[in-house]
């Protein structure tokens, strides 16, 4: 039998998902993967998101806008994106936010100003913040801690970071999301991150469609695999999946203050 998990950051109203999608959500079901969260990037993409939520069960929705569009957050945007998260009990998060200086794909002061906005936004919500961060470990700790995370809560997505960052984000209160890299070979600091975060505080993603884990590498990524990232982290844990896998998914039910279970 497979332990049930919950994959806390996916993107599977996204067009890669768009022509098998009923095949995707079976697979991640037969996989025990009970939970998804599907995560906005912009405003359309997070109406999207929400539309996908709203048809699955066990499917949930976060809306953000992603350090990318970063310039295209007008305060329309924002209103818009305030309003679809607080239209439906199936958005349980804000996201994904935060600050990306390694693509540098809207400018990084107009990064830091969207990143800030939206977490006051999650603040009024009253809904946890998912963070992205990229080359810009620094500046996005220095902004979470200003904006007061630890009272907004929320998850440190495809933690990127080495020991001191995630020990920071733990004084933060944040929970930390491992994604499939910390399946690869030259995972370097990610198996001392594991190992030093309590189990309490530890999350899986696939972030799917990207960064799959390394029996798949090259393909496209999907919730069926979120075992392998899973079983991975429960090995460094020393813990069997079975145990970590249901209370990892029982610390995002939670954090999400989702009821269902
Ligand atoms: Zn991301
Ligand atoms: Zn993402």
């Amino acid at each position: 039998m497979s332990a049930v998990l919950f994959d806390t950051h996916a993107h599977l109203h996204f067009q890669e998902f768009a022509a098998d999608l009923a095949g995707v959500l079976e697979r991640a079901r037969d996989a025990g993967v009970r939970f998804m969260l599907t995560i906005g990037t912009d405003v359309a993409d997070s109406r999207a998101a929400l539309a996908l939520a709203e048809a699955h069960p066990g499917l949930y929705a976060a809306v953000g806008i992603h350090p990318h569009d970063a310039a295209d957050a007008d305060d329309a945007a924002l209103e818009e994106l305030e309003r679809l998260a607080a239209a439906s009990p199936k958005v349980v998060a804000v996201g994904e936010i935060g600050l990306d200086f390694y693509r540098n794909l809207s400018p990084r002061e107009t990064q830091k100003r969207v990143f800030r906005r939206q977490l006051a936004m999650a603040r009024r919500l009253e809904k946890p913040a998912l963070i992205h961060c990229r080359e810009a470990h620094a500046e996005t700790l220095e902004i979470l801690q200003e904006e007061g995370i630890g009272e907004i809560g929320g998850i440190m997505h495809c933690f990127s970071g080495d020991a001191a960052i995630a020990r920071r984000c733990l004084d933060l209160g944040l929970l930390i999301s491992l994604a499939g890299p910390v399946t690869y070979p030259n995972a370097r600091k990610l198996p001392e991150v594991v190992r030093l975060t309590p189990a309490d505080r530890l999350v899986v993603e696939t972030d799917c469609p990207f960064l799959p884990p390394q029996p798949y590498r090259g393909k496209r990524n999907e919730p069926a695999y979120l075992p392998i990232t899973a079983a991975r982290v429960a090995e460094l844990k020393g813990q069997p999946l079975e145990e970590l896998g249901p209370l990892m998914a029982e610390n995002a039910l939670s954090l999400l203050r989702i009821a269902e279970q």
